[in-house]
């Protein structure tokens, strides 16, 4: 299977910056098989960075996206609008989740519409610290898995992404800590054991990335776990060495 490195910039550079940034990552990387890197900039540079893209280096992602495909919904983009420009689309991200209160429809909702519009979504679960410290964090995933691919046939289950992103280690959060390695090991297995019961065999292909205060000198060993497929990177991914190093680490690991 394929190893996913994909940058979240969330609501970070302007156009300019992240048009510079992409220039300056086109020259650095050299494409390797089986490695896929993708970066989400904000909505307003998803246009011209996909004119200065290389897509056989690099995809896009656009970081949020609306259900619905068209009508009036004030300050909303649809997928639909999103086709021809990004990819993948994040979906369900603990940002998303807690600062902006979306609910489990919306994003089961949302899920459906990326499958609708073939962008792959890339469904972002992951339990708080107080769910982590009450003992639900396998409620939590399970329930989050299964309401976010609710409406996902099985035929379709091949164009989802999972990320595995606790709450309590995302750099953003106060207080944040890192994941040891074997607390990301046991929620991977719980996942994949989730998407198997679930769906069978084909639950096999589905990609699984960590997600969480990912640098270059941690990557490596939460690539190494087995069941993970790749990285979901926050703030490194923003700074250009760093994210680098992520990716040749990713080849190393990976080859
Ligand atoms: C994220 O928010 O998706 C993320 C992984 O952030 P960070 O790497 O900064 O923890």
């Amino acid at each position: 299977m394929r190893t996913y490195i994909v940058g979240n910039w969330k609501m970070n550079f302007t156009i300019g910056e992240s048009s510079i940034y992409l220039h300056k990552l086109l020259k650095k990387i050299t494409p390797s098989r089986g490695l896929q890197i993708a970066v989400a900039p904000s909505l307003i540079a998803l246009q011209p960075l996909s004119l200065q893209l290389d897509r056989k280096k690099i995809k896009l992602v656009a970081q949020n996206c609306c259900a619905k495909d068209f009508g009036a919904y004030t300050g909303e983009t649809a997928v639909a609008q999103l086709r021809g420009l990004v990819d993948f689309c994040i979906v369900g991200h603990s940002e998303r989740r807690y600062v902006f209160g979306e609910t489990d429809k919306d994003i089961r909702e949302k899920v459906a519409a990326c499958i609708r519009n073939n962008i792959t979504p890339i469904l972002c679960i992951g339990e708080t610290e107080s769910e982590r410290t009450f003992g639900e964090t396998a409620d939590v995933l399970r329930d989050q898995l299964a309401s976010g691919l609710a409406d996902v046939s099985k035929e379709d289950l091949a164009k989802v992404i999972i990320a595995y992103e606790p709450v309590w280690a995302i750099s953003s959060v106060k207080g944040a800590r890192v994941a040891v390695p074997d607390d990301v090991s046991c929620c991977i297995d719980l996942i994949r054991k989730h998407l198997k019961s679930t769906y069978g065999k084909e639950a096999e292909d589905i990609p699984v990335l960590y997600g969480g205060s990912v640098s270059p000198s941690n990557c490596g060993a939460y690539l190494t776990i087995p069941g993970v497929n790749g990285l979901l990177v926050g703030a490194s991914s923003l700074i250009l060495d760093q994210f680098n190093d992520i990716i040749e680490t990713a080849k190393r690991v990976r080859s």
